[in-house]
């Protein structure tokens, strides 16, 4: 609540958490609370009685390029919101991709929507464009189809659809979002991932060069969770 207040407002943080203390603050129509507390999507929020804003929530997609990581703040590696405007930097990524794959993330300040779109029981699936170190024979696609299982990881996780692009390429489908799934559904089949690229996330499409990013549509938004 005070550093949505900060950049939302007049007040510094300091103030805004003295304003939260002297019950001068109102989320909903109810008096706030604690300046720690959570600013839910699409809350009303008034100080002194006076609408300082209505808090729409922001959905955001982005072209992840190589070497950047999924993470808000990092003190060493360039971050993705440091690709966004300054009036994006509240944001945080839905699910993540490694530093070292490039392609579609979104990111968003909606917490329940983004548990939707990420939540494995929600089945959202996501599309990769996989580029292998040697290639790849059929055996290993119907491996891949079938399950299989990774290193300290018992239950098998399978893909859900594959299309070959090349000896060497694969476009594969997966709905779960375990640690570092493609390279290491890859290595479980003796094979590696040299490049690996995220196109799609359920009906989203990436459709902006790498580095750049836009907002989502209501509909976009509407569709994915
Ligand atoms: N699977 C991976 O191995 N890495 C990613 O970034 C995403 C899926």
């Amino acid at each position: 609540m005070d550093r949505w207040l900060a950049e939302h407002s007049n007040l510094s943080r300091s103030e805004a958490k003295a304003a939260v203390r002297a019950k001068r603050v109102k989320v909903d129509c109810h008096l706030a609370i604690s300046a720690s507390q959570k600013v839910d999507s699409e809350a009303v929020i008034l100080v002194d009685n006076e609408l300082v804003a209505i808090r729409v929530p922001q959905y955001v997609m982005l072209h992840k390029p190589l070497g950047v990581i999924c993470a808000t703040i990092d003190g060493l590696h360039q971050t993705v919101i440091d690709l966004l405007p300054p009036a994006f930097k509240t944001l945080h990524p839905v699910g993540r991709l490694d530093k070292e794959t490039t392609g579609l993330v979104i990111l968003t300040d909606d917490g329940q929507w983004s548990h939707r779109v990420a939540h494995p029981k929600y089945n959202c699936e996501k599309r990769y464009l996989v580029t292998t170190k040697w290639p790849i024979p059929e055996a290993t696609i119907e491996r891949l189809l079938a399950g299989v299982v990774l290193r300290d990881d018992p239950t098998p996780v399978a893909a859900k659809s594959i299309d070959r692009l090349a000896d060497n390429q694969l476009m594969i489908t997966i709905s779960e979002g375990r640690y570092h799934q493609v390279r290491r559904m890859i290595a479980a089949c003796e094979n590696r991932v040299m490049q690996l690229h995220r196109t799609n996330i359920g009906s989203l499409e990436l459709d902006i060069s790498e580095g750049e990013w836009r907002q989502l549509t209501p509909e976009e938004v509407s569709s994915l969770a």
